[in-house]
């Protein structure tokens, strides 16, 4: 099962007539947030595959002047906040959750939390988590994240500090995959996957396509 990732910048490769061709092995996608709904919308109509997204802490409602309608939700794509989701579809046999945005550093953005909020956010995950451990036999094989976990992929200041509730559920739910953006990489050199018990933390800005059933650390 191989997959497209896509996190917190427009990229010509993707966001471009022959996406079709080049992306055409990949079952789903997925967004990790301050991605522009506009780009998601392109994504899921010239793929034709299903888009599963979070927010990030830019992520604002868009208002589409000619008419007046205010958009806060990708057309055609999936919202994953805060929810559970089997990919690519509701028969398939990925299980995904969904927790998007990032640690609170100001007033202004409505995808920010505190440290507290996000384990309550993490809390409220379980019982869902649980149906699938009793349905499939694992609680989840992807967590669909925008920031990282706390101590991995993130960085010194407060709004790219990392989530203490993430390294708490990939130690209890052990997902295959923790998939975030949100920490910018502009060298080579930086460390963009991380093993953190069974859980492979990939870090998948600006865009990543993963092969599920791989091994990348
Ligand atoms: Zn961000």
């Amino acid at each position: 099962m191989k997959i497209l990732a896509l996190s917190d910048e427009v990229v010509d490769v993707v966001y471009s007539p022959r996406a079709k061709d080049r992306f055409a092995d990949v079952d789903f996608v997925v967004g990790c947030g301050d991605l522009p709904f506009y780009y998601l919308e392109f994504v899921v109509t010239a793929l034709s595959k299903p888009v599963f997204y979070v927010h990030g802490n830019h992520d604002r409602p868009t208002q589409y002047l000619s008419d007046g309608r205010i958009i806060d939700s990708a057309e055609g794509c999936i919202a994953l906040e805060d929810l559970t989701a089997r990919a690519p579809d509701d028969t398939g046999s990925v299980l995904l959750a969904g927790l998007g945005g990032s640690l609170r550093y100001n007033n202004e953005g409505i995808h920010q939390y505190s440290q507290g909020e996000m384990h309550r956010r993490a809390l409220a995950l379980a019982p869902k988590l649980l149906l699938n451990r009793v349905r499939h036999g694992r609680f989840l094989d992807v967590l669909l994240c925008h920031a990282p976990p706390r101590g991995i992929h993130d960085l010194p200041d407060r709004a790219h500090t990392g989530i203490d509730a993430f390294l708490g559920l990939m130690q209890r739910y052990r997902p295959r995959f923790l998939l975030h953006g949100h920490s910018h990489v502009y060298r080579n050199d930086v460390i963009t996957a991380t093993r953190y018990f069974d859980t492979q933390v990939l870090n998948v800005y600006p865009y990543r396509v993963i092969d599920l059933d791989r091994t990348y650390v």
